[in-house]
């Protein structure tokens, strides 16, 4: 997998989590469900508003967790 990372700043990640928005792995954030969701986006979700595309974008994802195989 090559992935070139363009805005890598000196955070040095130790062991985190996988946020299910970005999909990076972050120390700081929230539970939700059996997911987790990193500080960022879980700040970026609180600003966005309803309206905004990118808040059905973050439905999409939560919709994702809700749907997990594990409470089906
Ligand atoms: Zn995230």
């Amino acid at each position: 997998m090559e992935v070139e990372i363009l805005n890598s700043n000196s955070l040095q990640k130790s062991l985190g989590e996988t946020c299910i928005v970005c999909d990076e792995e972050k120390e700081l954030g929230i539970h939700l469900y059996t997911s987790f969701i990193c500080r960022d986006c879980e700040k970026e979700m609180t600003n966005t508003p309803t309206s905004d595309p990118k808040y059905q974008y973050y439905l999409d994802k939560l919709r994702r967790v809700k749907n997990s195989p594990l409470y089906s």
